[in-house]
C-alpha cells in the first residue's frame, strides 16, 4: 500500500534548524487537548497548531531483527501489529499518523533522513549526553533503574536517537514503540514461564515523564482488559519508569510524551498462528487506539466482531473473537478470575460458560 506513508507537506518542508545541544520544552497534555479544540473548532491554524502527530515505531528492523522463537522474528511481529495500530489511527480526523517502517523497512522519509542528517544526528547524541550528565551532576541524582534490555549496537542507538531528534524537530506530540517481550535465559526452542504485557515509560528525571504517564497509563488501563500484566516481577507493576531506553527519549532527547510497549512474550501460543495472531493484534491494536483516544477525552469507535457461533470445548478463531469481545466488555474472565487463570486463546471451557454466552 502506498497511502501509508504520505505525509502532510509541512512535514517535509519543515526547516533543519540546528537543533540546541539537548531538547527541552516538553509537550503537555494541555497543548494536545488544544490543538483536538483548533482542530474541530475548524480554525485556519497552521497545521502544526491542530493536527496531532503521532509516530509509530516498530522496534527492530532487517539488520537487528529482535528476539526471535521457532521461526517468528520481533521484527515482524512488531511490524504487524504497528500496520494495524495505524489503520485504527488513521481513519481518526486531525491526527496525522506517521509509520516507521513496514514490511519494506524504513519509510523513505527515514531511509532519506539517515543518510542526509547522519553528521548531525551524531552531533546530536554527542552533545545531549554531555548536558544531560551535567545536568544530573548538578542535581546530584544518580538513576538507578537499569532493567535489563539487550544492549543496542552502534547503528541501533544512531537510528534510534535519531528517530528521537526527528520527532522533536517535527514537534511531534506522542511515540509508540511497538514490541515483543523475550525471557532471558529460556532453552531457544522452548516457552519462557512468563507472560503478559508491560509498558516503558520515561523516568521523572527526563522532562517528557509527566505527559508519557498520562499516555502509558490511558494505555494501560485498556490493554489490560484483554491481556494480563506481564508475571515477570520487574514488570509486576505494568508501567515502568525507564531513564536508560533511547527509545523513550534517554539524555533529553524526545520532547514527544513516549511508551514503549512490550504486547507479550514471544513465545506465547496465541502469537505463533496467523490467524489467531491476526485476530489478537487487531485487538491489541484497537486497545491501543482506544487508550490513544481516552487520553484525549474522546470516545474510541465502537469495536464490533462478527462471530457466527462459538464450539465448546474447542479452540477456534471465533471462540476467541467471542472472548475478546466480552473481555472488551469488561465480561471476560469470570468474577475472581484473571487473564492468567483464564487466558483468551480461543479455547471455549470453564473459563468461557463462567461468562454465559
Ligand atoms: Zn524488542
Amino acid at each position: 500500500m502506498f497511502a501509508i506513508f504520505l505525509t502532510p507537506s509541512f512535514i517535509l518542508d519543515l526547516q533543519d534548524h540546528e537543533l540546541e545541544a539537548a531538547i527541552s520544552q516538553a509537550i503537555t497534555l494541555d497543548q494536545i487537548l488544544t490543538k483536538r479544540e483548533n482542530y474541530f473548532a475548524g480554525t485556519k491554524l497552521r497545521s502544526g497548531d491542530r493536527l496531532v502527530n503521532i509516530l509509530i515505531v516498530p522496534g527492530h528492523d532487517d539488520e537487528s531483527t529482535g528476539a526471535g522463537y521457532k521461526g517468528l522474528r520481533e521484527v515482524d511481529l512488531n511490524r504487524e501489529l504497528a500496520q494495524n495500530l495505524y489503520t485504527y489511527l488513521s481513519k481518526e480526523s486531525g491526527m496525522n499518523v506517521v509509520l516507521a517502517s513496514d514490511n519494506r523497512g524504513y519509510s523513505p522519509i527515514f531511509k532519506k533522513y539517515f543518510v542526509r542528517d547522519k553528521k548531525k544526528i551524531e552531533t546530536f547524541i554527542i552533545k545531549s549526553k554531555k548536558s544531560f550528565s551535567r545536568k544530573m551532576r548538578n542535581e546530584e541524582v544518580g538513576l538507578g533503574d537499569t532493567t535489563a534490555h539487550n544492549t543496542a549496537t552502534n547503528d541501533v542507538v544512531f537510528k534510534l536517537y535519531g528517530i528521537n531528534r526527528w520527532a522533536s524537530t517535527q514537534k511531534f506530540d506522542l511515540v509508540i514503540h511497538v514490541h515483543f517481550n523475550d525471557y532471558p535465559g529460556r532453552a531457544w526452542n522452548k516457552p519462557g514461564d512468563e507472560v503478559g504485557f508491560s509498558i516503558y515509560t520515561p523516568g521523572k528525571f527526563l522532562e517528557n515523564h509527566e505527559i508519557s504517564k498520562q499516555f502509558a497509563d490511558s494505555i494501560f488501563k485498556e490493554l489490560k482488559k484483554v491481556r494480563p500484566v506481564s508475571t515477570l516481577e520487574t514488570e509486576k507493576d505494568g508501567v515502568i519508569e525507564n531513564h536508560q531506553l533511547i527509545a523513550l527519549g534517554s539524555n533529553q532527547t524526545l520532547t514527544a510524551g513516549s511508551v514503549l510497549i512490550e504486547y507479550g512474550y514471544i513465545y506465547e501460543e496465541i502469537f505463533s498462528d496467523p490467524e489467531y495472531r491476526s485476530i489478537a493484534f487487531d485487538t491489541l491494536a484497537y486497545s491501543t487506539y482506544s487508550g490513544i483516544k481516552k487520553l484525549l477525552n474522546e470516545k474510541p469507535i465502537e469495536k464490533k466482531y462478527e462471530i457466527i457461533s462459538v464450539t465448546e470445548n474447542k479452540t477456534t478463531p471465533n471462540n476467541l473473537k467471542w472472548q475478546y469481545q466480552k473481555a472488551l466488555a469488561g465480561m471476560y474472565p469470570p468474577l475472581n478470575k484473571s487473564l492468567i487463570d483464564c487466558p483468551a486463546t480461543g479455547y471455549f471451557g470453564e473459563c468461557s460458560r463462567g461468562v454465559g454466552k
